[in-house]
């Protein structure tokens, strides 16, 4: 029993030994800086909060971005702003690139827009405890920017970014991005593309956890049109049974059919049905004209469908179609599918991304990192280019309430995730 027990213990002594590397003396050195550079971290995070950088606040969203843009440089980064066609009704976006050709190409996404405009009531930044900030955007994601830029200069100030590959892409319009994503993105992809890994600083839900996937979001519009009659006829051969039951039956069976599938969702949120119906989808309203005794002629469902890959997406869509398509009785219907954000799925790659980061919170002392559920978790910008190289999410600040008045941030956690991005960041540099 002892010899066993004795086993035991050298076998997970042996495997602490094989996994708990320390960490090297340089990086001992980036983390004593991030602990002596914190105040002034909080500090930028609490000036940045304190300007309002609604989506549709211009002139907010700039200047974060210059003040961002300024400690970028002062990490030995070139800055430049990207300017979007006045018809998209946004900022910009900021890009700070360092050139060279050491280790992986890095691919770096923040955000520089909250969902808080201006006309909402302002919450500036407040500590409610001696360990917990509250604000708008202190969380999502002000607090990710910021941790992020304390990690890039503390490797700068001991030169572990000479010869690196690094894009930071700080986008202006996160939360509403400016229509059509094919321009609000373009420079966006273009320069994700050209490296190995992006790295996205969206909040965490624990500090061990990260994400490896995200579900995409589309959208879909049903539109059921029947013949109408008078009600005393409906289910007769002649009369059939009217639009609404028909959006009825689609929607149910929907339900029955695709409810179970993991990660697949599809939630309808606005129906309307009577013999006038006009639906005006950018006001998200509609206007319905219908009485008991006659038989429902139109009807109109606007829902959204929410997957983990472009397979699960299409497959679902067929299946949609195919019950769309079994007609009751008088009535005919059309489904239309919008492509939204597309998914950041599970690849190899972003494990390998994982593994990494997992290595570096080990050698921290703090233990595994480990993959959150995607289910979790909406759309982001990384998922524009998670088909393009490998990606991790979620590496942002710790703290409730993201997009909700009265967001917070854990800023104890900011020393540990500053110095885990570090420490990556150099790691992924220093890469063969
Ligand atoms: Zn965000």
């Amino acid at each position: 029993m002892r010899i066993f027990q004795l086993a035991i213990l050298m076998f997970i002594l042996n495997s602490l030994d094989t996994h708990a590397q320390q960490l090297s003396s340089i990086e001992n050195k980036v983390a004593s800086y991030v602990d002596e550079h914190l105040p002034a971290a909080i500090e930028l995070l609490k000036q940045t909060t304190n300007i309002n950088s609604g989506t549709l606040n211009v002139e907010g969203v700039k200047k974060v971005g210059e003040i961002f843009g300024k400690e970028l440089q002062k990490a030995g980064f070139n800055t430049t702003w990207i300017h979007l066609p006045d018809s998209l009704k946004r900022a910009g976006h900021l890009v700070a690139t360092r050139t060279g050709n050491k280790g992986k190409k890095i691919f770096i996404i923040g955000h520089l827009d909250t969902v808080f405009e201006p006309d909402m009531p302002a919450n500036p930044f407040r500590m409610i405890n001696d360990s917990t900030a509250t604000g708008q955007g202190v969380n999502d994601m002000k607090g990710g920017d910021v941790i992020l830029i304390l990690a890039l200069q503390a490797l700068n100030h001991y030169g572990l970014l000479e010869g690196s590959d690094i894009t930071v892409y700080f986008t202006g319009d996160e939360e509403r991005a400016g229509h059509p994503v094919s321009v609000s993105r373009a420079d966006f992809i273009e320069r994700a593309k050209r490296c190995d890994v992006a790295l996205g600083y969206e909040g965490a839900t624990a500090t061990n956890i990260v994400a490896t996937a995200r579900r995409g979001a589309s959208s879909w519009l049903l539109e059921i049109f029947s013949k109408q009659g008078h009600s005393s006829g409906i289910f007769s051969d002649y009369s059939g049974y009217g639009a609404i039951y028909e959006a009825a039956r689609i929607i149910n069976e929907f339900r029955t059919t695709l409810s179970t599938e993991k990660y697949l969702t599809f939630n309808p949120g606005l129906i309307v049905g009577g013999t006038e119906v006009t639906y005006n989808e950018n006001k998200a309203s509609a206007n319905v004209i219908g009485k008991d005794n006659i038989i429902s002629p139109a009807a109109i469902v606007h829902g959204d469908l929410r997957f983990l890959t472009a397979d699960q997406k299409d497959k679902a869509r067929e299946v949609m179609k195919e019950i769309v398509a079994k007609n009751l009785n008088g009535t005919r219907s059309k489904i239309t599918f919008y492509d939204g954000i597309p998914s950041m799925a599970p690849t190899e790659g972003n494990n390998q991304l994982l593994n990494i980061i997992n290595q570096v919170s080990i050698d921290m002392g703090m233990g595994a990192t480990k993959a959150g559920d995607p289910g979790s978790r909406g759309a982001g910008d990384i998922s524009y280019v998670a088909e393009f190289l490998d990606c991790v999410d979620g590496l942002g600040a710790m703290g409730m309430g993201a997009h909700a008045p009265g967001e917070t941030i854990y800023l104890k956690t900011i020393p540990f995730l500053s110095k885990r991005t570090a420490i990556l960041i150099n790691r992924l540099v220093q890469a063969k």
